[in-house]
């Protein structure tokens, strides 16, 4: 029941309304029991400030920050997260009773949760991140933050250079990937190739044998041609659902200061 001390959280974005985030918050907030609601606002380019304006104004909880206003937040928060800065893109957004604003980054740590989830320790071992676009950057960090060694390759030169400094890591020419998959430990996808009726893969499939772990972003479908080829040839898969979930539980623990209940938040993207 909505009442009038009901809370209120969203996600501001263009194009916005196919996005999952209302799904894992309300979900989160009715098993945890909080009185707040989560809603899906269309913000066009240059509304960020306005929007943020407006969060503070209203007493919301948070923002969730989805394209194309995540670099712009990371330039109108009060404050930033090691990750927001490092990235400069902010995901999440909390207000504080003052008003005060800080930008969070989740996706990297969501990122690592979603492996951890599958016993996959990425310390040590070499990753291959396919993309240097925004999820790129932010696992690539994610990964050499944990010890793994990284290598980045992307069509744009200048942008898989960007991604790969943020890791302390090297580039790829995008004609090599498929022989840097096949020394790799650990492969992501950080491409939209794969994504909703796409059945071409970001990299040809006998790259994809036993002995490596291959990690997809795309969530949409939860089984991709990508992981479907790896597990066909004995790659050990994690799809990109974990990452979406724990993305989105960072955000619920940043605001709530609870454990995020992750059954509940699962089932509700995955039950639709
Ligand atoms: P983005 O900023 O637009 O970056 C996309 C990257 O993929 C760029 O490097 C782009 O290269 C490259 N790319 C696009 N189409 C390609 C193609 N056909 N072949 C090779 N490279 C291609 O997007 P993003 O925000 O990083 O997101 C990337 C993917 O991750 C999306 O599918 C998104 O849904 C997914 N994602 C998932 C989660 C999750 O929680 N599971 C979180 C964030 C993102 P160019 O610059 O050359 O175009």
């Amino acid at each position: 029941m909505i009442t009038g001390a009901t809370r209120v959280a969203g996600v501001i974005g263009e194009p916005v309304r196919h996005s999952l985030s209302p799904r894992l918050h309300n979900a989160a907030y009715r098993a945890l029991g909080l009185d707040w609601v989560f809603v899906a606002f269309e913000v066009p380019t240059g509304g960020t400030s306005a929007a943020l304006d407006a969060a503070r104004v209203f007493g919301f909880v948070g923002l969730a920050v989805t394209m194309p206003h995540k670099t712009t937040m990371a330039t109108l928060c009060d404050a930033l997260s090691p990750a927001a800065a490092a990235l400069r893109s902010v995901n999440t957004v909390t207000v504080a009773s003052g008003g005060r604003t800080t930008g969070e980054s989740t996706d990297g740590d969501g990122f690592l949760r979603s492996l951890a989830d599958a016993d996959v320790d990425v310390a040590g071992r070499d990753a291959l991140v396919l993309g240097a676009g925004g999820a790129a950057r932010a696992v690539a960090r994610a990964l050499a933050g944990r010890g793994a060694r990284v290598e980045v390759a992307a069509r744009r030169t200048t942008a898989a250079a960007e991604a790969a400094a943020l890791a302390q890591g090297t580039t790829i020419d995008w004609r090599d990937r498929a022989a840097a998959a096949s020394a790799a430990d650990i492969v992501v996808n950080a491409t939209p190739v794969g994504m909703a009726g796409d059945v071409s893969l970001p990299l040809p499939e006998q790259a994809l044998g036993p002995g490596r772990v291959v990690v997809e972003l795309v969530y949409e479908p939860i089984e991709t041609p990508l992981l479907a080829a790896a597990r066909t040839r004995g790659a050990q898969t994690v799809s990109g659902l974990g990452m979406l979930v724990h993305q989105a539980a960072l955000q619920v623990e940043l605001w709530s200061g609870q454990a995020a209940p992750i059954d509940a938040m699962r089932a509700a993207v995955t039950q639709r």
